[in-house]
């Protein structure tokens, strides 16, 4: 028989919904445009069978770690039907899109170790999800050098969420592995 559902069921439910009403016209850069939608999923899953992370709060603010910064989601609507802690995580893995794009790279790498567990542990996902993305699928228009430069950027990230959890890091540690011999960075 299959576990019961609960409460927290209802609300990643919920919280599915609500980022695939909000990315709905995104698409991914990869080169066959899949649905912005499939990346967050994607986090969270990644999260839930690798980090064997089980905390509803993190799964959900992985659901909707995107939405502020990528969609025209206002915090007052993630406080309302989510609350203030899936709020605050969402709002630490968000960049502030008013700063030049060298200096907001450069604040993820600086603010890396600050971040409370959750965030760090959806950072880990997401930058293990994109990096294996520009790996194997990555945008068309993107040079070599390009995919070079972001697989070292990741790494200074990932060098500030250390010790968070064993599982997600090995997983980055193998994705970036390949990367340097594909990418000709060994
Ligand atoms: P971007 O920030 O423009 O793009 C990467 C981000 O796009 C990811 O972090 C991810 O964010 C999102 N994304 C959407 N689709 C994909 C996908 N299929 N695979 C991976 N990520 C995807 O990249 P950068 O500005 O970091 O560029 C990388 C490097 O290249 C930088 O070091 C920069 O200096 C350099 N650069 C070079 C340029 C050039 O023309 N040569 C121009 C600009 C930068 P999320 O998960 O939040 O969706
Ligand atoms: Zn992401």
């Amino acid at each position: 028989m299959l576990p019961i559902f609960n409460e927290s069921t209802g609300l990643l439910l919920q919280a599915i919904h609500f980022s695939a009403v909000k990315h709905r016209d995104q698409r991914r850069k990869d080169g066959t445009h899949s649905p912005y939608i499939n990346h967050p999923i994607e986090v969270t899953k990644r999260l839930w069978d690798t980090g064997g992370v089980r905390d509803p709060t993190t799964l959900i603010s992985a659901v909707l770690h995107d939405t502020l910064e990528d969609t025209k989601t206002s915090p007052n609507e993630i406080l309302g039907i989510f609350g203030e802690e899936v709020l605050s995580v969402v709002q630490e893995v968000t960049d502030d899109k008013s700063l030049p794009k060298q200096v907001r790279k450069h604040l993820q790498i600086e603010h890396a170790p600050n971040i409370s567990k959750r965030a760090k542990l959806i950072k880990l996902a997401d930058k293990s999800c994109n990096l294996y993305d520009i790996i194997y699928s990555p945008p068309s228009l993107w040079s070599f050098q390009r995919r070079q430069q972001y697989l070292l950027w990741t790494e200074q990230v990932v060098a500030g969420l250390r010790g968070t959890n064993t599982a997600l890091e090995q997983t980055y540690d193998e994705i970036l592995f390949q990367g340097k011999q594909i990418l000709k960075l060994t």
